[in-house]
């Protein structure tokens, strides 16, 4: 059995990387300010003794004993993030900073849930880890894609200087059960406006591209990377298959039996073009890929904004 604490635990990744590593016999403390996730999302845990959930802010320094941290602490959302964009850097190089202070003092190997923002608006396709980006550092996206960038530079000093374990993972566009319906992300934004009968908001004209990970995948990927033995990383996670956001639209309208039209609306400042990670390295390393289709994915999703959204 490790200790294992969990920020940003409460939130859509986090809630389900909690339960694994429960299931797994392991003692975990989640941490979170519930600035978008929701203690429903943990609900079921709340009685386990091996769980315990903390409110407060990565941004203030926390003591625990702990083996391991996993460090996702940060809004992911784009309206969400660009709300209080001082804290999101806060949360991003404050929090590093105490998560990576603390596993200094106690020896803990740490993991940052990284992104593939830190490519930004990418001149390289498909992405691989040695591509170093392209972002505007004064941006309505700056706060969560420079943070993470500067996230990720705070790891490599505190494993370089002071010799913490650490793992860099850049996640990329990751959905499933437990995303918020105000969320504001796309495959949300869709699957409710699709119940709903709503339009369906699509951003510019819909060519742009994602490569969307389902849940599980990511979260097995998450783990095997903290258990991987003298790998830093960083390492992409994510699905290959790539989707315009019009693909997307027209699979959820078609999955959900909808009958909502499509609208376009402005597209936001700075809103990458395309996106696709190149996980030979995953592959590599962990043995790892992604094995739900974009589908099933979509399925499950769809079940659980039923049921969460009351009778349909
Ligand atoms: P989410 O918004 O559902 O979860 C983030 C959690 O962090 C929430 O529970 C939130 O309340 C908490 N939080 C935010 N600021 C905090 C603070 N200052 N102190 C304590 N808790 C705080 O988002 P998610 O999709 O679960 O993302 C989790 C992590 O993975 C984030 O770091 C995100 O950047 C990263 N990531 C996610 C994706 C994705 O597609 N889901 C892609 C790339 C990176
Ligand atoms: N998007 C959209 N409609 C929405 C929400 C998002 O067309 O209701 C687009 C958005 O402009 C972007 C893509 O979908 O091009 C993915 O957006 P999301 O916010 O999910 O993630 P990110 O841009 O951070 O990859």
């Amino acid at each position: 059995m490790k200790r294992i604490l969990v920020t940003g635990g409460a939130g859509f990744l986090g809630s389900h990387l909690c339960e694994r590593l429960i299931k797994e016999g392991n003692d975990v403390i989640c941490l979170d300010n519930l600035f978008t996730g929701n203690k429903e999302n943990v609900r079921h845990l709340m009685e386990h003794p091996r769980f315990e959930f903390v409110r407060h802010d990565v941004t203030q320094p926390f003591y625990a004993e702990a083996d391991e941290i996993y460090h996702l602490a940060c809004p992911a959302s784009p309206p969400h993030y660009q709300r209080n964009p001082i804290q999101t850097s806060k949360t991003n190089v404050l929090g590093s900073m105490h998560m990576l202070g603390l596993a200094k003092r106690v020896g803990a190997r740490v993991l940052l849930a990284s992104t593939s923002e830190v490519y930004g608006d990418p001149l390289v396709h498909p992405q691989p880890e040695n591509y170093r980006g392209n972002v505007n550092t004064t941006g309505i996206r700056s706060c969560y894609d420079e943070g993470k960038r500067m996230a990720e530079t705070l790891f490599f000093d505190y494993h370089r200087q002071n010799g913490v374990d650490i793992r860099v993972i850049r996640i990329f566009n990751t959905y499933g059960p437990r995303m918020s319906q105000s969320d504001g992300r796309v495959v949300s934004n869709f699957i409710v406006q699709a119940l709903k009968n709503e339009n369906i908001t699509i951003y510019g004209s819909g060519q742009q591209t994602r490569s969307f990970c389902y849940v599980d995948d990511l979260i097995e990927g998450m783990v095997r990377m903290m258990e991987c033995v003298g790998f830093t990383g960083p390492l992409n996670l994510g699905n290959p298959k790539e989707f315009t956001m019009l693909e997307l639209a027209e699979m959820i309208v078609r999955l959900t039996k909808s009958e909502s039209k499509v609208i376009h609306l402005p597209l936001p400042e700075d809103d990458p073009v395309q996106r696709k990670p190149i996980i030979d390295l995953a592959k590599e390393k962990l043995g790892w890929k992604p094995l739900v289709d974009l589908e099933h994915g979509l399925y499950q999703t769809i079940d659980y904004f039923k049921t969460v959204m009351g009778s349909w």
